[in-house]
């Protein structure tokens, strides 16, 4: 039987799977000698058992019962006895950390009769009293599923009966009426009595905690950060120590390091007596870490000791959240800590500085997610003509635009709508996840930077602006006041600014980012950045490390060029249809009404010229570096006016109708299609439509020996898009061949092209093994390819229904997004291995929007291919994920 039970000294950081990342840290500090409470952890495959099957596992309550008695034997006191309660917390911790996502129970082992051992134990009975309130107010919320805001007006009312707007002034009676007051709400709401049995609190919270993984804002927060599904959550049961035994107590937060810039010091905030919870809420506000040293200056020493020797075990930024009870201080919770974009590349040389970590270390240590964050654009430097509200604290950089809103309703209602919003609240709870979702940035009046909304924001990648003490919000009137009377209501646009937390009405310019300033080549090393170098040492040992290349899915001369300069090494996929577009549309409708070959040829042969010029420039841009030109690909219908606007237009104008719109509705009828992305486009048009792949084979081929005329080196790759059979392949590489030659002999220049395909149908991927005999190189096309596999129209799903496949959790993130390993991945290895067979040496890439991400780009990897291919603003990305994918 497997054991679903460790005691904190039996575990370790390694067994976050088991334990959860909690559980294992918490495990870790007990064996490192730190002071942590006594407790064990029950395994996320107890709870998994029990999400599966409703039931917990055989076994598991004889292990709770031996690890309680031992920690009853240890603290000397059993759980809830009457004259000296032993208490316990009930947390949740899942392999990765989802702050605030899940349930936690303080304090259980609290009845009529231990609270008068408590209030005798610890002297005070004010303590006792709110200690057992806040444990009917948590169970009732976390375990019985009662609303908290009965709770929470209950304590307004207390304290208006007391003529207070503070908790601090409630007394032992206040809390003891309370209690009485929440038994009430209880018995009212969920219609059973507080359960007294100590034991039966603590299982009821396990079972909660374990419900609590599949909470809605859980599984949005899942979603929204790609946690796998079927994880569960691990149980820490942990002894419990206070900190709102008076003002000699407390609790608070740290980091090793700045967890918005990785500059080293002491950050983190602290409240005086308060217990656990209250930091991160932001219910209170707090005091800056530094200020412990004022207050009990033996455990601020104590836990600056304490940092340096976890920084240096975890070689890492680590966050912290100790306890101090009566001037103890007490460790609970550590981890590597959540840090922003910058701070991740920041740190990671810093350590490398340190001796900490080696450079493949470094580079494991970012993620192209991140360096993709740090290339958004920033406000600009110098900000006229917009008035500046205040400044807040700087929790999560860039920066973020939008009307403010102030509720998540409204958020999601008018992001719903295409519009850009700021979700501005007093503090924000995971309530509000699926509006900072939505907004473009999160504007909060109270709370620290790890607050809530600082938390989650940096998680996200999503810019916020927290603890802007001198707003006053109003959220129920949806407005809010700043310095000087200036009200901002709901529909206001207002700015904020994540990395320096300044808050502005109206809205600001935005400017790029030195990061993007570095790849243009406007701002060099030595100007002394510090992200920038850090960026560039990072990105140097990538590309040194790397086996795949990045190419640029780029179609004209500048944004090649661009690609080129964020360091592209070739493009992998020009879309020459884009060449079509704007004026030109019409010489393509000349084309496709044409009634005679006379007038198609006429038509071509204006275009030919036009696509001459756009591969001159895009050669030039890349020169000695591969291009590969894709032919024409999507349906015709495409170039031709809508069916509805054409024929109303036809039919108004009943017998006067043109006789050229005539012609055109009598095409446009012609080529509708039911199905268009499976209908006549591709390689399908090249074999239906004479001259038109031949026009553009003559075109790549002038303009390359333009180019190398001119002195330039052009290395044209000419690819047939959609092709299911080789046969079809093998008739336009003829064709193909037979321009070339013939370019070739009448310039006397001759330019070696390879000619090759996409693999985007399953038949393609499939038939590799014969297609290889004609194509001298393969480029999966995992757009189609994922469509076609899926049976997914690319341009209908993902609106129509992937957010409830994504519930459902028939997948973790969109197969468009990130590569379906399982059926399309399946296909690519079985088309890349089949074609190098028949072809050895065979080139294979990928330019699909997949290559800009970075788990599709492991994957790339894994399989063995050539080089990625995607978008120029992807291509930093993709070569940092190529190079962390080889290390
Ligand atoms: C693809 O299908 O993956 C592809 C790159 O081609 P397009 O997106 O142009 O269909
Ligand atoms: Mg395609």
């Amino acid at each position: 039987m497997p054991k679903f039970v460790y005691d904190f000294t039996e575990g370790n950081k390694d067994l976050k799977d088991l334990l959860g990342g909690k559980g294992a840290n918490l495990a870790e500090m007990t064996n490192l000698g730190l002071p942590v409470p006594p407790g064990f952890t029950i395994t996320a495959e107890a709870c998994r058992h029990y999400l599966e099957h409703g039931t917990l596992p055989d076994g598991l309550e004889d292990e709770v019962n031996r690890h309680l008695t031992a920690l009853e034997g240890a603290m000397g006191k059993r759980l809830g006895q009457s004259d000296d309660p032993l208490l316990v917390s009930v947390r949740s911790g899942a392999k990765f950390s989802m702050p605030g996502m899940m349930e936690t129970v303080l304090n259980i082992g609290l009845n009529d009769e231990s609270v008068h051992g408590l209030a005798a134990q610890a002297g005070d009975e004010r303590f006792a009293w709110d200690s057992y309130r806040r444990l009917i107010q948590m169970f009732g919320k976390t375990v019985l599923g009662i609303d908290g805001d009965l709770f929470e007006d209950a304590i307004e009312a207390a304290k208006d009966a007391r003529g207070t707007k503070d908790d601090v002034d409630l007394r032992a009676e206040d809390f003891e009426s309370l209690v009485d007051r929440f038994k009430g709400i209880v018995r009212d709401q969920a219609g059973r009595e507080f359960p007294t049995d100590p034991r039966e609190q603590m299982d009821l919270a396990v079972r909660a905690v374990f419900d609590s993984w599949n909470a809605p804002r859980a599984i949005l927060y899942r979603r929204q950060e790609r946690i796998p599904v079927d994880l569960g959550t691990a149980v820490n049961i942990c002894s419990m120590v206070f900190g709102n035994l008076g003002m000699d107590s407390g609790t608070g937060v740290a980091f090793t390091r700045d967890p918005a810039t990785g500059q080293q010091g002491i950050y983190g905030d602290y409240l005086q007596n308060a217990q656990g919870e209250d930091v991160v809420a932001g219910i209170r506000n707090t005091v800056p870490l530094t200020e412990l040293e004022k207050i009990d200056k033996g455990s601020y020493d104590r836990l600056l000791a304490i940092m340096e020797t976890l920084e240096n075990h975890y070689r890492d930024m680590c966050d912290i959240e100790f306890t101090i009870e009566r001037g103890k201080l007490w460790m609970l919770q550590t981890r590597v800590g959540k840090r922003t974009a910058a701070a991740a590349f920041r740190i990671a040389c810093q350590l490398l500085d340190q001796g900490l970590i080696d450079l493949d270390e470094a580079t494991r240590r970012v993620t192209g997610d991140q360096l993709a964050q740090l290339m958004f654009p920033r406000f600009a430097a110098r900000v006229d003509g917009v008035k500046k509200l205040t400044r807040g604290m700087n929790a999560s950089p860039g920066a973020a635009v939008g009307k403010a809103v102030f509720t998540t309703a409204r958020a999601v209602e008018l992001s719903g709508r295409g519009e850009d919003v700021i979700l501005v609240r007093r503090e924000t709870n995971p309530d509000d996840l699926a509006g900072m979702v939505a907004a473009k940035g999160v504007l909060t009046s109270r709370g620290g930077k790890t607050s809530h909304a600082a938390v989650v924001a940096r998680g996200m990648g999503k810019t916020c602006v927290c603890g802007a003490e001198e707003l006053d919000v109003d959220v129920k009137a949806g407005r809010f006041t700043a310095p000087g009377g200036v009200t901002v209501n709901e529909g206001d646009v207002v700015s904020i600014d994540g990395s320096s937390g300044d808050v502005y009405l109206g809205e600001v310019p935005v400017e790029d980012s030195p990061v993007v300033r570095y790849f243009e080549g406007e701002l060099s090393l030595e100007d002394g950045d510090e992200l920038v170098t850090a960026v560039d040492r990072v990105m140097e040992h990538a590309d040194a490390s790397a086996a795949l290349r990045v190419r640029a899915n780029a179609d004209n001369a500048e944004d090649s060029a661009r690609a080129r300069r964020f360091g592209a090494q070739g493009i992998g996929l020009c879309r020459t249809e884009h060449m079509f577009l704007g004026d030109r549309r019409q010489l393509v409708e000349k084309l496709i009404l044409a009634e005679d070959a006379d007038e198609r040829q006429a038509a071509l042969d204006a275009l030919e010229p036009l696509q001459k010029q756009d591969f001159e420039g895009i050669f030039e841009a890349m020169d000695g570096l591969p291009v590969t030109i894709r032919l024409i690909d999507p349906p015709l219908h495409e170039f031709l006016p809508d069916i509805t606007e054409l024929s109303v237009k036809v039919a108004l104008a009943g017998d006067g109708a043109d006789r050229k719109d005539r012609k055109l509705l009598e095409a446009v009828n012609r080529l509708h299609e039911q199905n268009p992305m499976l209908g006549l486009r591709g390689v399908r048009l090249g074999l239906v439509i004479p001259g038109l792949f031949s026009m553009q084979v003559r075109a790549i081929a002038e303009a390359a020996a333009a180019r190398r005329l001119a002195g330039g080196d052009p290395r044209p790759e000419i690819m047939i898009p959609l092709v299911g059979a080789v046969q079809e392949l093998e008739a336009v590489r003829e064709e193909s061949r037979a321009i070339l030659d013939e370019v070739r002999e009448r310039t006397g220049v001759d330019v070696p092209a390879l000619i090759g395909t996409m693999i985007e149908l399953p038949r393609a991927a499939l038939t590799a093994g014969q297609i290889a005999e004609a194509a001298e190189f393969f480029s999966f096309g995992t757009n189609d390819l994922t469509q076609t596999t899926w049976g997914f129209s690319r341009d209908d799903v993902e609106a129509a229904f992937f957010s409830r496949y994504l519930e459902l959790g028939i997948f973790g993130v969109s197969p468009f997004e990130t590569l379906d390993r399982d059926g399309v991945g399946r296909l690519v290895r079985i088309a890349a291995e089949e074609g190098r067979k028949a072809r050895p040496g065979i080139k294979l890439g990928i330019c699909g929007e997949h290559g800009g991400d970075p788990d599709s780009v492991h994957f790339c990897h894994e399989v063995g291919l050539d080089y990625v291919s995607c978008s120029p603003f992807r291509i930093p990305v993709a070569r940092l994920e190529a190079g962390r994918a080889a290390i």
